[in-house]
């Protein structure tokens, strides 16, 4: 029996790997959890699961009762207490920034990770795989496309390959000419085509951002130069990703979309366990298909990815600018396009200051979210 912690489990991915949990009480026991501020339903997720340790980053009245249960701690970085020792796999499931904070604290303590804060990776997959490597720590993925791959690669992520082809569903606004995108709302970037996803997500699929972070995410988990990453607009999302193998022939993973089996898989491998949607129906399916990415409209794509290539600092400060204006626009302060006009002002502001330790993303973090404040004054 594998014991698992959730780091984020009130989340879209947490209450999904709540749900694979669940349904296989003998192959995997909740050993922690951890949540923001949604105090009813780590309330409830308490009392089902009954963990060792459950953290909140703030305290509510009903915490005297759970600790019947489990032991509570409360503090914003208080989901460090539930990476515990005895868990054989933590999910870290946090958004944004924060994320990278569990992930290092886990590679500190060994722990095995299965990864679907990808902007840990994005801010600092130099620092978070590099210490992964030296505490013998394995880090496997639960993004959709991530997880598409690795499965082509046959679970092993030393396998050589030509290239990896990541697609893209192309988000809510794929349709939307450019003169339509200056008028496009928060609820409007909330309708995602085919995946229902937490909200930070979701918008960073409307602006493409999504697809430039698991370029960034492809480079560390698979040692790939950013030559060998292709991305292509596939409206479906039935085929999650590809990898063309050294010989040309190329290897897609299909399925209806749903994150459940994902992660179902990033907590089983290399053993698989039942389905967890119907089979596909290709005579229903009837067409696949393919285009490129529209770099004019979605000019923030191509920004990110160069910030990733450039390395140090400037992916910090691409996904600090990120967080701070995907904020701001669910809060309806800035426009869609503020979006990419924000990052792009945060990333020519920085001057590199980055000395390849945590301080320094933390830094280039702060600077980029200064930045956004003083560009659009909220
Ligand atoms: P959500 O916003 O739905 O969930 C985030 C989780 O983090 C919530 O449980 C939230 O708690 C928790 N959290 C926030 N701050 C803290 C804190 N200080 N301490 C403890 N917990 C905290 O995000 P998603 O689940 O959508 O995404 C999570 C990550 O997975 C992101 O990096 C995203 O890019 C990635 N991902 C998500 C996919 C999806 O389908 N959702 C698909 C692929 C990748 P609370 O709600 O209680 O405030």
């Amino acid at each position: 029996m594998k014991k698992i912690a959730v780091i984020g489990s009130t989340g879209s991915i947490g209450v999904q790997t709540l749900n694979v949990c669940r349904r296989y009480p003998d192959e995997f026991k909740i050993v922690s959890l951890a949540a923001g501020k949604n105090a009813a339903l780590f309330s409830e997720q308490v009392k089902e699961f009954r963990p060792k340790v459950a953290t909140i980053s703030a305290p509510f009245d009903g915490i005297a009762e759970l600790e019947k249960y489990s032991q509570i701690s409360v503090g914003e970085t208080a989901f460090k207490d539930a990476i515990v020792i005895d868990a054989d796999v933590i999910v870290i499931a946090l958004v944004g920034f924060t994320g990278i904070i569990a992930v290092l604290d886990a590679i500190e303590k060994g722990k095995d990770i299965a990864l679907a804060n990808k902007e840990s990776l994005v801010v600092g997959g130099d620092i978070v795989m590099k210490k992964a490597r030296e505490k013998g720590v394995k880090i496997v993925p639960i993004d959709s496309e991530h997880s598409a791959i690795w499965q082509a690669l046959g679970f092993d992520f030393n396998h050589p390959f030509n290239k990896i082809i990541l697609t893209a569903s192309g988000g809510a606004f794929r349709d939307k000419t450019r003169e339509e995108l200056k008028t496009v709302t928060a609820a409007d970037a909330l309708k995602h085509p085919n995946w229902a996803m937490g909200a930070k997500i979701t918008v960073d699929c409307a602006t493409l951002v999504n697809k430039a972070f698991e370029v960034i995410e492809a480079k560390w988990l698979y040692s790939a130069p950013f030559s060998k990453i292709d991305v292509i607009i596939h409206r479906e999302s039935i085929i999650h990703s590809m990898v063309e193998h050294v010989d040309g022939s190329v290897i897609a993973q299909m399925g209806y979309p749903t994150m459940e089996l994902p992660i179902q898989i990033a907590l089983s491998y290399p053993k698989r366990l039942n389905p967890v949607t119907e089979s596909l129906n290709f005579s229903k399916i009837a067409k696949l298909t393919f285009s490129e990415l529209d770099e004019t409209r979605f000019p923030a794509f191509r920004e990110v990815v160069n910030a990733g290539i450039k390395g140090g600092g400037y992916p910090a400060v691409a996904n600090g600018a990120n967080d701070a204006l995907v904020k701001l626009f669910l809060e309806n302060k800035i426009s869609f396009n503020d979006i990419y006009a924000g990052i792009s002002g945060a990333l020519s502001a920085y001057r590199g200051e980055y000395f390849g330790d945590f301080e320094s993303l933390k830094s280039a973090n702060d600077f980029a979210a200064r930045q956004v404040k003083e560009k659009f004054g909220v």
